[in-house]
């Protein structure tokens, strides 16, 4: 990880302070955010960027001592560096299922880009070995055009790709996910949950509704999931008050 990690100490040269701490609320009206180690920050503008959490709940059998060996990996760090270990120690030969959540999900590309960069080192070191997708949309949310080509042309019968295959339940001890139509069996399980809306957007409370507070991730996500949401109040970040979106062609 050392050699794509980047230190924050270059931002004092553009006059950024950097305070590591947790925000534990935001007063909109006194225009304050409460800090867990210092006090209260006060702000003009305030931009909150509190990422995404994983429903591991929403998929059965997906409990902490599983999570032990079947790994998202999408937040990166510890978990980026144990799923490349698992990916080394599979022996060649072997089946490495990647199970992708219903959209909204963090980076809608990133799993087909996995998939492909598996697929490359399977190539290189483990020619026998295959990647299943098991995707729980219908078809590939991004690029698909793109990255059928790519299984394709350059990873054909080392990808494996099936579509309304949401993984309803994992078994850590079997190696299997299962969908509604069947279980899976492989020997390195990547498997990515539900996401939502990081936990600042709910210990914000009502005040995350109230003019000129947004969340990046929330607007960015909150345009898909409508639908599957299970928190409706969560995602209304976005008030008759708030600046114009920039239009695309700008
Ligand atoms: C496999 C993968 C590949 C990707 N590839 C690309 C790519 O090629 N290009 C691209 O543009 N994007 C890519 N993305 C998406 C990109 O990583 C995310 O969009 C981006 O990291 C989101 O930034 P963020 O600041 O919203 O969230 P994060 O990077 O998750 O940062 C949120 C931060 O907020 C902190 N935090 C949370 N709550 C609190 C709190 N209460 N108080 C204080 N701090 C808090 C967290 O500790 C974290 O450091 C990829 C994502 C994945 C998973």
């Amino acid at each position: 990880m050392g050699d794509i990690t980047r230190s924050y100490a270059r931002l004092r040269d553009y006059g950024v302070q950097v305070i590591r701490d947790e925000a534990t609320a935001i007063d909109v009206e006194k225009k304050r955010v409460s800090l867990k180690r210092i006090e209260d920050l006060p702000y003009d503008r305030l931009v909150v960027s509190p990422a995404v959490d994983f429903m591991h709940d929403q998929i059965e059998g997906y409990n902490p001592e599983a999570q032990k060996t079947i790994l998202h990996a999408w937040k990166a760090g510890p978990e980026t560096v144990a799923l490349r270990q698992q990916l080394e120690a599979m022996p060649d030969g072997g089946v490495y299922i990647l199970s992708v959540p219903r959209a909204p999900y963090r980076c809608p590309p990133g799993p087909y880009e996995r998939a492909c960069q598996v697929a490359f080192y399977f190539k290189q070191a483990k020619p026998r070995s295959k990647v299943i997708v098991l995707d729980a949309n219908e078809d590939v949310v991004s690029k698909p055009a793109l990255f059928k080509a790519a299984w394709n042309e350059l990873y054909k019968g080392v990808i494996e790709y099936r579509g309304n295959s949401e993984a309803k339940a994992v078994d850590a001890r079997a190696k299997t996910v299962k969908t509604d139509f069947d279980a899976v069996r492989g020997d390195v399980l990547n498997v990515l949950p539900p996401m939502r809306a990081g936990a600042g957007a709910a210990w914000t409370g009502s005040a995350w509704n109230r003019p000129r507070t947004r969340a990046s991730t929330c607007s960015a996500m909150r345009r898909f999931r409508r639908r599957r949401c299970p928190s409706p109040a969560t995602w209304r970040t976005t008030t008759a008050s708030s600046p114009p979106r920039r239009s695309s062609s700008s």
